[in-house]
């Protein structure tokens, strides 16, 4: 059976020239970098140069760049390095449709004595930046918002929030592992204080991740160890996952424009041609302003998880806006705050695309999912004679008009 990935938002395929990249770090090249001798000194000096890849792709100065383990590691750190600093303050600002990895840890902080805003979203998943600006108190520490939302790819103001943030004397952290590699990020032009990155999401492989920290934030350590990093994170570093990183970000710099075309085009057209073919499907999320690799779509009165099954006995690798806990299917978080009525909601899907990604391989999806969808509508008890049943009988949902973006 042949493998069709469109799930890129979760993790992408390790680049083969960031393997070959790798490979002489785990076999000839293993010293330790901080090491005196000459066998670590060219290992501090292959990371020197990888750092400074790293920092152009975001620009960046190599010296604001400090390594960690993953997304989630630099978003934890980006909050408590910040609450640590100002001791003081009690308030934090991020937004309903955050990850978990900054989601979890404000209910963390909530139930620890912090005061947490979560700033809601519109129904195509934007934000209001006056609300922010409402929000902000003399307490506030820090303001933390994605760059892109994983989900939807709906992509926030931050430039603009950090210039809020700034001029009230507040730290900015966005968690920008969806847009990195993705869309051009210039942070010399931004006042953006702290940003956080994954290898993953971006062809190297998993477990190394970034913290962006502006030259001049105050930064106490989150994993407080040797004096790697220059003391703001401890742990010998990663060294072949770090050359990696750097390889892929150098092949995301050189390759972003022209690829984003590519990729845009294909997910342009995978919509459209599920619009015109189901009935009752809807894109979730401000189509003028996303992402360009990834498509929330809902096919009303079906459940998300069966679409998926269906999709995966096919060989089709994407994912499921709801997550299964506790027995119940509970829809997203990110399309609930948007007010996505359930229907919608419970039968959305998240396909995202990579440079990997091919026109064949649409064409498989787009050969495979009306039927899919047909046939669990003529099981759905909302679906009958081919179209959705009365909407009066529908409590809690509105009716969307068939076709609607
Ligand atoms: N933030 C966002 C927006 C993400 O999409 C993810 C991963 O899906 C993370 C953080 C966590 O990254 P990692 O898996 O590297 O911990």
């Amino acid at each position: 059976m042949k493998t069709v990935y469109v799930d890129n938002n979760a993790t992408t395929r390790t680049a083969p020239e960031v393997v070959e990249a790798m490979m002489p770090y785990f076999t000839e090249l293993y010293g330790n970098p901080s090491s005196m001798h000459f066998f670590g000194g060219q290992v501090a000096e292959e990371l020197r140069q990888a750092r400074a890849k790293i920092a152009e792709l975001i620009g960046a100065d190599p010296d604001e760049i400090v390594y960690t383990s993953c997304g989630t590691e630099s978003d934890n750190t980006a909050i408590w390095a910040t609450l640590r600093s100002y001791p003081q303050k009690k308030h934090i600002i991020a937004t309903r449709v955050e990850h978990p990895a900054i989601n979890s840890m404000s209910n963390y902080l909530r139930e620890n004595g912090y005061r947490v805003t979560d700033i809601s979203v519109d129904r195509e998943g934007r934000l209001d930046v006056g609300r922010i600006k409402e929000a902000i108190s003399e307490d506030t520490a820090i303001i933390s918002v994605m760059w892109a939302n994983n989900e939807t790819g709906v992509i926030f103001p931050v430039e603009e929030i950090a210039e809020l943030a700034a001029s009230r004397g507040v730290v900015f952290h966005t968690d920008a592992v969806q847009a990195v590699g993705k869309i051009p990020i210039d942070l010399k032009k931004t006042e953006i204080d702290l940003l956080s990155l994954s290898g993953h999401k971006l062809h190297a492989p998993k477990g190394i991740g970034v913290l962006y920290v502006k030259k001049g934030t105050k930064f106490k350590p989150y994993i407080i160890g040797g004096h790697q990093e220059k003391g703001r994170r401890g742990g010998t570093e990663n060294v072949p996952y770090i050359i990696g990183l750097g390889k892929a970000a150098e092949m995301a710099l050189g390759s972003l424009e022209d690829k984003n075309t590519r990729i845009r085009a294909l997910r342009d057209k995978l919509e459209q041609s599920l619009i015109d073919s189901i009935p009752n499907t809807m894109i979730n999320g401000d189509v003028q302003n996303r992402l360009p690799n990834t498509s929330s779509v809902s096919f009303e009165f079906v459940e998300g998880e069966a679409i998926l099954i269906h999709l995966s006995n096919l060989g089709i690798c994407a994912s499921s806006g709801s997550a299964c806990t506790s027995g119940s299917l509970e829809p997203s978080h990110v399309l609930r705050a948007m007010g996505v009525p359930f229907t919608a909601a419970h039968g959305s899907i998240r396909f995202s695309l990579s440079s990997y990604s091919t026109e064949e391989e649409v064409d498989y999806i787009l050969e495979h999912v009306p039927n899919i969808i047909q046939k669990l509508r003529s099981i759905s008890p909302f679906w009958k004679d081919g179209k959705p049943i009365e909407s009066s009988l529908l409590t809690g949902t509105t009716s969307i008009g068939a076709g609607s973006r």
